[in-house]
């Protein structure tokens, strides 16, 4: 079973609550308040783990919750923070959105991504005294840990797809020219997890191919035409479009390119205006057979593809082929690495309950609602991007209109769960 479109739900720890507890010493009567500060919650947090190239694991767990943060003690002891959860993920992994199927982070060539962050503790009783208060008799419980619900999809990180019906020999031009070591065999559903190869050339202009399988393999026994197999090309710079020149199983190269193209473009349109070249395979067995391959070469010469008669067996121009494809390469653009298309204060504001309050005391307006006091617990009212990030959930989540529904106006105080500010529409 081969798994590249999986759904997994991800949880950051919650943090920890701050302790009511005050300090009992023997020779003090009444000791001040001492409760400890709860710990932070872990982090989801992604990573790209080269040596993977499927998502099957997650097809047996697809829930992953971060430890919560320990909550505080007496004595000002602050709680254990959770330790953040990493999971792996091949490289070339779009996290998305599931609901919105909007693009959260393209897991390639980069560092590991915080993906949901941990609640913040609570404080203790001890953040809580003040003149008039001495003997404060509660703390404050830790914020949620951010949760969300993402798709995961694989699109590998080939410079280079080898497409074609099966049994044209794919895989075996693969095992040729680079380490990676594909099963080959004469049926057809041999490959049915892409195989990636890295292929060394001379001056440093290795490239990384992969054999794509599926694209009409088993299509004759309702697998479909294999278009989900088709997202690991996506990325693909150039498309190595193997057929097999001799002919055998009765084969027509003609016929299979238009075949395979008319898929392509089914699935996209970018995707079939990729350049390919045209690999002619099995040039072996065309010797001495009487096969006639001028309207095979006037098709492919009218399309105005590069075409190479090769053999995967013998290894004839094999060499040739790694040449020629380097050299394509780096005439084309970079690999595709996908932008995000989510704004990160609107994947801060929770899918679900977001019940919000706002009430009026005397000039201040304060605003309440369970998501808002999780979300505080990311907020650094010190830093300038944390706050702006703030005031941009504020906007889209309808609050800011909110406020002027009620009547407030530029310059009026608003107060988040003690953090306060002044109105500016
Ligand atoms: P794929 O389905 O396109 O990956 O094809 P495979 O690489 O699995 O090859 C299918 C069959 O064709 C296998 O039996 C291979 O040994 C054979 N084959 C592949 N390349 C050549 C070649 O250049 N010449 C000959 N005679 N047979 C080949
Ligand atoms: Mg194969």
């Amino acid at each position: 079973m081969f798994v590249d479109h999986i759904s997994i739900y991800v949880k950051a720890g919650n943090g920890g609550s701050g302790a009511v507890s005050f300090r009992r010493e023997k020779y003090v009567a009444a000791g001040g308040p001492d409760g400890g500060d709860g710990g932070r919650g872990g982090n989801i947090v992604l990573r790209i783990d080269e040596g993977s190239n499927t998502l099957l694991a997650f097809r047996y767990k697809r829930k992953f919750i971060a430890e919560a943060g320990g909550d505080g003690k007496g004595g000002k002891m602050h709680g254990k923070n959770g330790k953040d959860l990493e999971i792996p993920v091949p490289p070339g992994t779009i996290v998305r959105d599931a609901e919105s199927g909007r693009i959260i982070k393209d897991m390639s060539n980069c560092e590991p991504f915080v993906l949901c962050k941990g609640g913040r503790g609570g404080f203790g009783n001890r953040h809580f005294a003040t003149p008039t208060r001495q003997i404060p008799r509660f703390a404050k419980s830790g914020t949620k840990g951010e949760e969300r619900e993402v798709v995961l999809e694989l699109k590998m990180l080939a410079d280079v797809g080898l497409i074609g019906f099966p049994s044209v020999g794919k895989s075996s031009i693969l095992a040729k020219i680079s380490a990676a070591r594909p099963k080959i065999a004469e049926y057809h559903f041999t490959t049915l997890s892409p195989n990636l190869g890295v292929v060394s050339v001379d001056g440093g202009r290795g490239f990384v191919a992969a054999d794509i399988p599926g694209l009409i393999e088993g299509a004759a026994d309702g697998l479909g035409l294999g278009h989900e197999f088709l997202r690991h090309v996506d990325r693909c710079r150039l498309l190595l479009h193997v057929v097999d020149i001799a002919g055998t199983e009765g084969r027509d190269p003609i016929d299979d390119i238009e075949k395979i193209n008319i898929e392509l473009a089914r699935y996209s349109e970018n995707l079939a205006s990729r350049p390919q070249i045209i690999v002619a395979n099995k040039k072996d067995m065309l010797e001495g057979s009487a096969t006639d391959v001028s309207a095979f070469e006037d098709y492919v010469r009218a399309h105005g593809w590069d075409l190479l008669y090769i053999s995967a067996l013998t290894g004839e121009n094999l060499d040739r082929l790694v040449h020629l494809t380097a050299d394509k390469l780096a005439l084309l653009p970079p690999l595709t690495v996908y932008e995000p298309e989510i704004d990160d204060a609107e994947a801060a504001i929770p899918k679900g309950e977001r019940t919000t309050t706002v009430r009026r005391e005397n000039d201040t307006y304060y605003v309440e609602g369970e998501w808002l006091y999780n979300l505080m617990g990311q907020v650094n009212p010190e830093d300038y991007e944390s706050l702006s990030f703030f005031s941009r959930v504020l906007q889209k989540a309808g609050v800011i209109q909110m406020l002027e529904d009620k009547g407030c106006k530029d310059g009026d105080t608003v107060n988040i769960y003690d953090f306060e500010f002044d109105f500016v529409k």
